[in-house]
Protein backbone atom coordinates (compact mmCIF):
# COMPACT_ATOMS: atom_id res chain seq x y z
CA UNK A 1 0.00 0.00 0.00
CA UNK A 2 1.89 2.80 -0.70
CA UNK A 3 -0.04 5.21 -2.89
CA UNK A 4 -3.56 4.85 -0.96
CA UNK A 5 -4.62 8.79 -1.55
CA UNK A 6 -5.74 9.69 -5.37
CA UNK A 7 -3.78 12.66 -5.78
CA UNK A 8 -0.11 10.39 -5.10
CA UNK A 9 -1.71 7.72 -7.12
CA UNK A 10 -1.86 10.08 -10.15
CA UNK A 11 1.23 11.65 -9.60
CA UNK A 12 2.31 8.04 -9.53
CA UNK A 13 1.07 7.35 -13.21
CA UNK A 14 2.21 10.55 -14.38
CA UNK A 15 5.80 9.71 -13.38
CA UNK A 16 6.12 5.98 -14.65
CA UNK A 17 4.74 7.53 -18.74
CA UNK A 18 6.11 10.90 -18.22
CA UNK A 19 8.83 12.29 -20.62
CA UNK A 20 8.98 15.67 -19.81
CA UNK A 21 13.01 15.63 -20.02
CA UNK A 22 15.65 13.87 -22.15
CA UNK A 23 16.01 11.19 -19.12
CA UNK A 24 13.30 9.40 -20.33
CA UNK A 25 15.06 8.33 -23.48
CA UNK A 26 17.64 6.29 -21.71
CA UNK A 27 15.50 4.49 -18.97
CA UNK A 28 13.98 1.13 -18.27
CA UNK A 29 11.37 1.74 -15.88
CA UNK A 30 10.83 5.54 -14.19
CA UNK A 31 10.85 4.85 -10.73
CA UNK A 32 8.69 6.95 -8.30
CA UNK A 33 8.98 7.64 -4.67
CA UNK A 34 7.55 4.84 -2.70
CA UNK A 35 6.74 3.65 1.25
CA UNK A 36 4.53 4.82 4.16
CA UNK A 37 3.09 8.50 4.05
CA UNK A 38 1.48 8.39 7.31
CA UNK A 39 4.67 8.57 9.38
CA UNK A 40 5.69 11.83 7.41
CA UNK A 41 9.26 11.20 6.83
CA UNK A 42 10.57 11.17 3.25
CA UNK A 43 14.13 10.85 2.50
CA UNK A 44 15.34 11.91 -0.88
CA UNK A 45 18.37 10.68 -2.99
CA UNK A 46 19.97 11.59 -5.80
CA UNK A 47 18.84 9.38 -8.49
CA UNK A 48 17.79 5.61 -9.74
CA UNK A 49 20.82 3.41 -10.61
CA UNK A 50 20.87 0.35 -12.80
CA UNK A 51 18.66 -2.19 -9.91
CA UNK A 52 16.59 0.78 -9.85
CA UNK A 53 16.07 1.13 -13.37
CA UNK A 54 15.37 -2.24 -13.72
CA UNK A 55 12.75 -2.68 -11.38
CA UNK A 56 10.95 0.62 -10.74
CA UNK A 57 11.46 0.69 -7.32
CA UNK A 58 13.81 3.22 -5.36
CA UNK A 59 17.02 2.16 -3.50
CA UNK A 60 16.75 -1.66 -4.01
CA UNK A 61 20.37 -1.88 -5.64
CA UNK A 62 23.67 -1.79 -3.00
CA UNK A 63 23.02 1.51 -1.80
CA UNK A 64 19.87 0.63 -0.87
CA UNK A 65 21.07 -2.11 1.23
CA UNK A 66 23.02 0.32 2.90
CA UNK A 67 19.88 2.79 4.21
CA UNK A 68 18.06 -0.70 4.87
CA UNK A 69 20.81 -1.80 7.32
CA UNK A 70 21.20 1.92 8.97
CA UNK A 71 16.99 2.37 9.04
CA UNK A 72 16.41 -0.91 10.91
CA UNK A 73 19.48 -0.38 13.13
CA UNK A 74 17.99 2.52 14.31
CA UNK A 75 14.74 1.63 15.38
CA UNK A 76 12.80 2.32 11.98
CA UNK A 77 12.40 0.28 8.62
CA UNK A 78 11.91 0.82 5.47
CA UNK A 79 8.13 0.67 5.88
CA UNK A 80 8.43 3.32 8.20
CA UNK A 81 9.79 6.33 5.88
CA UNK A 82 8.66 7.11 2.09
CA UNK A 83 11.82 7.24 -0.37
CA UNK A 84 11.91 9.34 -3.79
CA UNK A 85 14.38 10.30 -5.61
CA UNK A 86 15.59 14.03 -7.00
CA UNK A 87 15.15 12.39 -10.62
CA UNK A 88 13.24 9.52 -11.10
CA UNK A 89 15.08 8.20 -13.85
CA UNK A 90 18.62 6.99 -14.60
CA UNK A 91 20.84 9.07 -15.93
CA UNK A 92 23.21 7.58 -18.52
CA UNK A 93 25.96 5.69 -17.03
CA UNK A 94 24.84 7.25 -13.58
CA UNK A 95 25.93 10.50 -14.40
CA UNK A 96 24.46 12.99 -12.35
CA UNK A 97 21.43 14.77 -13.63
CA UNK A 98 21.74 17.97 -15.11
CA UNK A 99 20.33 21.33 -14.02
CA UNK A 100 18.08 21.17 -16.34
CA UNK A 101 16.77 18.19 -16.00
CA UNK A 102 16.57 18.37 -11.77
CA UNK A 103 14.75 21.50 -12.33
CA UNK A 104 12.03 19.79 -14.53
CA UNK A 105 11.64 16.82 -12.38
CA UNK A 106 11.61 18.66 -8.63
CA UNK A 107 8.94 20.96 -10.60
CA UNK A 108 6.68 18.35 -11.64
CA UNK A 109 6.84 15.63 -9.39
CA UNK A 110 9.54 16.55 -5.83
CA UNK A 111 7.47 19.54 -4.86
CA UNK A 112 4.26 17.58 -5.49
CA UNK A 113 5.09 14.36 -3.15
CA UNK A 114 6.58 17.00 -0.58
CA UNK A 115 3.39 18.98 -0.70
CA UNK A 116 0.74 15.51 -0.45
CA UNK A 117 2.81 14.22 2.26
CA UNK A 118 3.21 17.33 4.19
CA UNK A 119 6.40 15.75 6.01
CA UNK A 120 7.50 16.19 9.58
CA UNK A 121 11.51 16.02 8.23
CA UNK A 122 12.85 15.50 4.82
CA UNK A 123 16.02 13.73 5.18
CA UNK A 124 18.12 14.97 2.06
CA UNK A 125 20.79 12.12 1.13
CA UNK A 126 24.20 13.32 -0.78
CA UNK A 127 25.38 16.70 -1.95
CA UNK A 128 23.76 16.74 -5.61
CA UNK A 129 19.59 16.44 -3.36
CA UNK A 130 21.20 19.34 -0.66
CA UNK A 131 21.96 22.24 -3.97
CA UNK A 132 18.82 20.55 -5.61
CA UNK A 133 16.41 21.07 -2.65
CA UNK A 134 17.74 23.88 -0.83
CA UNK A 135 20.62 25.57 -2.82
CA UNK A 136 23.30 24.60 -0.59
CA UNK A 137 27.02 23.71 -1.06
CA UNK A 138 29.36 22.19 1.01
CA UNK A 139 27.12 18.97 2.79
CA UNK A 140 29.92 18.33 5.33
CA UNK A 141 29.06 21.75 6.95
CA UNK A 142 25.21 20.68 7.16
CA UNK A 143 25.88 17.49 7.86
CA UNK A 144 23.98 15.63 10.51
CA UNK A 145 21.80 18.74 11.31
CA UNK A 146 18.46 19.74 11.41
CA UNK A 147 17.73 23.09 8.74
CA UNK A 148 13.91 25.08 9.14
CA UNK A 149 13.28 26.18 5.48
CA UNK A 150 9.96 27.92 5.34
CA UNK A 151 7.64 25.74 6.57
CA UNK A 152 9.99 22.56 6.01
CA UNK A 153 12.38 20.58 8.30
CA UNK A 154 15.17 19.04 6.41
CA UNK A 155 17.84 16.85 8.07
CA UNK A 156 21.07 16.69 6.28
CA UNK A 157 23.39 13.53 5.49
CA UNK A 158 25.40 11.40 3.26
CA UNK A 159 23.86 9.40 0.08
CA UNK A 160 24.44 5.97 1.09
CA UNK A 161 26.13 5.40 -2.05
CA UNK A 162 29.05 7.34 -0.85
CA UNK A 163 29.63 5.08 1.78
CA UNK A 164 29.68 1.85 -0.13
CA UNK A 165 33.96 1.87 0.14
CA UNK A 166 34.27 4.22 2.74
CA UNK A 167 34.14 2.68 6.71
CA UNK A 168 33.93 6.12 7.56
CA UNK A 169 31.69 7.67 5.79
CA UNK A 170 29.39 4.51 6.62
CA UNK A 171 29.51 5.11 10.52
CA UNK A 172 29.00 8.69 10.34
CA UNK A 173 25.98 8.06 8.04
CA UNK A 174 24.71 5.07 10.35
CA UNK A 175 24.95 7.35 13.17
CA UNK A 176 23.44 10.15 11.22
CA UNK A 177 20.06 7.99 10.35
CA UNK A 178 20.01 6.90 14.20
CA UNK A 179 19.84 10.71 15.22
CA UNK A 180 17.18 11.14 12.37
CA UNK A 181 15.25 7.92 14.00
CA UNK A 182 15.54 9.41 17.76
CA UNK A 183 14.39 13.71 15.80
CA UNK A 184 11.09 11.75 14.35
CA UNK A 185 10.49 9.46 17.83
CA UNK A 186 10.27 12.55 20.02
CA UNK A 187 7.33 14.64 19.42
CA UNK A 188 8.07 17.59 17.17
CA UNK A 189 8.04 20.30 19.49
CA UNK A 190 11.47 19.39 20.52
CA UNK A 191 12.92 19.13 17.08
CA UNK A 192 13.71 23.03 17.80
CA UNK A 193 16.32 21.34 20.43
CA UNK A 194 18.31 20.40 16.71
CA UNK A 195 18.12 23.32 15.02
S1 LIG B 1 13.53 12.37 -14.80
FE1 LIG B 1 11.58 13.20 -14.08
S2 LIG B 1 11.04 14.80 -15.56
FE2 LIG B 1 12.62 13.50 -16.52
S3 LIG B 1 11.45 11.98 -17.70
FE3 LIG B 1 11.91 11.09 -15.68
S4 LIG B 1 10.11 11.55 -14.42
FE4 LIG B 1 10.04 12.90 -16.22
Amino acid sequence: MNYPNQTLISLKNQIVNCILCDLSKNRINAVPGTGNIHDKIILVGEAPGKNEDERGVPFVGSAGKILDKALTESGLNREDVYITNIVKCRPPNNRVPTEVEIDICINAYLKNEIKLISPKIICIMGATALKSLLGLEHLNKHRGKVLQISSNKYFVTYHPAATIYNIKLKEVFFKDIQKLAQIVKEDTSTLKDYL
